[in-house]
């Protein structure tokens, strides 16, 4: 009698099937789980005479590991029908989806060029800290205490005496070379410099300067001229023109704002140049004696000259952009417009 049920049992699980989740659940429920036909030859386990229990053990355990295997075989067929049916959604003739590939920020585009410029004719690339002290920041640099010069290089304190604030020029960093190294130094310094200053189309409380610094025996006026001309021109084009204007640094003497021919107009006069032809880039000179002696220099042996721009300044010219807060506004229809240079 038994024998029988158990045969018709063995036959439905062998022929049982499954192709989806729900088959596989209801196969579940009627071989494998407690209340399963399975789980009810077990429960009569009690029923069985103890002289033929092992023998009826041995038979629905048989019943068990067939239902078992079969389980896992019904698994594995609704698995792989289900990543066929997945593959079968995929069309290999549609177009593929946009991928959106952004572009490098045109101050980091003008930052490498200027960099690669400047690295062809021998300069390094150095880097100093943001929260500089005063020392490095304006002392060392021929900014005495109460200096009237100090005040256009207003800036953020982070302690007063002794006085800790964000540098206000990457010159912090030319002093800390100066410091370290011996002469010839030939390096360039770009990095993110901070002033107190109103936000506005023309200044920001935060911006980048590029700076360099030639420290060697009978480093002249004439060198400091010929390594601009060459940046000018590589930078913005052969055509352009160069001038020097007298100017004041406390760092350098003599000093002289560095102007190019004006992009727009080629030199005629326009509103980007207010009519004179000229932009200025920068700022340059030879380096103060007393600068090279506070950082360990002997200024009866060697010069040096020393420029800085603002990367900002570089890329508005360049690439004709009105407002300085464009850069920081991270706004994509405006950082779009520099993809073509990636
Ligand atoms: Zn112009």
């Amino acid at each position: 009698m038994q024998q029988e049920k158990i045969d018709i049992i063995k036959s439905q699980i062998a022929s049982a099937d499954a192709s989806n989740a729900e088959q596989l659940e209801a196969y579940r429920m009627q071989y494998i789980s407690k209340k399963s036909v399975v789980g009810e030859l077990f429960a009569e386990m009690r029923n069985v005479p103890n002289e033929e229990k092992k023998a009826y053990g041995q038979l629905i355990n048989e019943v068990k590991i067939l239902a078992e295997e079969k389980f896992q075989e019904l698994i594995e067929r609704v698995n792989s029908s289900q990543n066929q049916s997945k593959n079968q959604d995929i069309d290999l003739t549609l177009p593929p989806s946009n991928v959106s590939v952004g572009s490098v920020h045109p101050l980091t585009a003008t930052r490498q060029r200027i960099i690669e410029i400047f690295e062809r004719i021998g300069f390094n690339l150095s880097e100093g800290p943001e929260i500089e002290d005063d020392w490095h920041n304006f002392t060392a640099l021929n900014f005495p205490e109460n200096h009237p010069a100090r005040e256009m290089q207003d800036t953020f304190f982070i302690e007063k005496g002794p006085d800790i604030a964000l540098r206000t020029h990457t010159s912090s960093v030319q002093v800390r070379v100066m410091e370290n190294q011996k002469p010839p130094i030939r390096t360039l310094s770009p990095g993110r410099v901070y002033r107190n200053e109103a936000i506005s189309a023309r200044a920001h409380c935060i911006f980048h300067q590029v700076e360099g610094l030639y420290v060697d025996e009978n480093v002249g006026f004439s060198d400091l001229k010929n390594t601009l001309y060459h940046f000018a021109k590589e930078m913005f084009g052969k055509e352009t023109k160069v001038r020097f204007r007298p100017s004041y640094f406390p760092f350098t003497e003599p000093s002289a704002e560095i102007d190019i021919s004006c992009q727009l107009c080629g030199g005629a006069g326009c509103n980007v140049c207010k009519g004179t032809g000229w932009v200025e880039i920068g700022g340059s000179g030879m380096v103060d004696p007393n600068v090279l002696e506070n950082c360990g220099i002997d200024s009866k042996k060697y010069t040096g000259f020393a420029f800085g721009m603002g990367i900002e300044r570089i890329a508005m010219l360049k690439y004709q952009i009105k407002d300085l807060r464009l850069f920081t506004e991270n706004d994509i229809r405006f950082l779009k417009q520099f993809k073509a240079m990636t």
